[in-house]
């Protein structure tokens, strides 16, 4: 039963203090992955997002592992957005600001097609700087963000109202 399994996902998440860095509490999904009930309906919570994307986009490096298991379950493909320097042929990139510093990803060549519907992926919405900096490379690929769909949104840090006009769920907000 499947809210009875969003229960015990819920249970499952740990909270670690002071990771990576002083002052900031890490939501983390690992326990959740590891348990085969709260894998699945953490699964199909994030599916339910967008029923029209086509394509689904993974952020690394949690993202990769629920957006697999979305792109499957939607019966579509997978990309996998990266950080600088892992892709052999990059297709686009994409600098952004981080609440401290700077980060850069990167879309494969030969993923996103023009005039796709994408569903993008992770594990924690924070700022919504990652969401947004991955929609602009479906973008900039020619693609169409129908939507992002994460396990945990961090309400207090803004990322839904920074993503406004984009089709944002959680399975859970904290
Ligand atoms: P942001 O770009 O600020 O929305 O940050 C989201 C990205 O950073 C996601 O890829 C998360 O994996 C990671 N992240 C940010 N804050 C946290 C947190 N408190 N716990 C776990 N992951 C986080």
């Amino acid at each position: 039963e499947l809210s009875g399994d969003l229960e015990r996902a819920w249970r499952l998440m740990r909270e670690v203090p002071d990771f990576p860095e002083p002052g900031v509490l890490f939501r983390d999904i690992s326990p959740v992955l590891a348990d085969a009930e709260a894998f699945r309906a953490v699964v199909y919570g994030l599916a339910r997002t967008a029923p029209d994307a086509d394509l689904v986009l993974g952020i690394e490096a949690r993202g990769f592992l629920l957006g697999a298991a979305v792109a499957y379950a939607c019966g579509t493909g997978i990309v996998g957005v990266r950080k600088p320097g892992k892709l052999p042929a990059v297709a686009h990139r994409v600098d952004y600001d981080l609440e401290y510093g700077q980060a850069t990803l990167e879309l494969p060549e030969g993923t996103v097609a023009p005039g796709q519907r994408v569903l993008v992926v992770d594990d924690v919405l924070a700022t919504g700087g990652t969401v947004a900096a991955s929609s602009e490379l479906v973008r900039q690929a020619g693609g169409e963000v129908v939507g992002a769909a994460v396990a945990v949104e961090l309400a207090a840090l803004g990322g839904r109202e920074r993503l406004a006009g984009l089709n944002v769920h959680a399975v859970f907000t904290v």
